[in-house]
């Protein structure tokens, strides 16, 4: 069973990790080459963790669990991260 929503459901675990909002930093798609802002990401929110994928070709861009008190981040989907300089 999973849920449907935006990107901007995993801000939360995303802001855990990273020191800047991520639903505003941009991701190249490696699937298609699409580049858009992560919270406009499907995202996908299993009891293993949360899955971002592209909503032009659903290739999974980001996939975050915690586990044992480790978050395991696959990125693999993801070309090119544009994040601004400009907090
Ligand atoms: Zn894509």
């Amino acid at each position: 069973m999973e849920n449907k929503l935006d990107g901007n459901a995993a801000g939360g675990i995303l802001q855990e990790i990273f020191p800047f909002e991520m639903t505003t930093v941009l991701a190249t798609c490696t699937g298609c080459g699409t580049t858009g802002a992560i919270g406009a990401l499907a995202a996908y929110m299993h009891g293993m963790g949360t899955v971002l994928r592209c909503p032009s070709c659903d290739t999974m861009l980001i996939r975050v669990a915690q586990v044992k008190g480790r978050y395991l981040l696959d990125m693999r989907g993801i070309r090119v991260l544009q994040i601004s300089a400009e907090a």
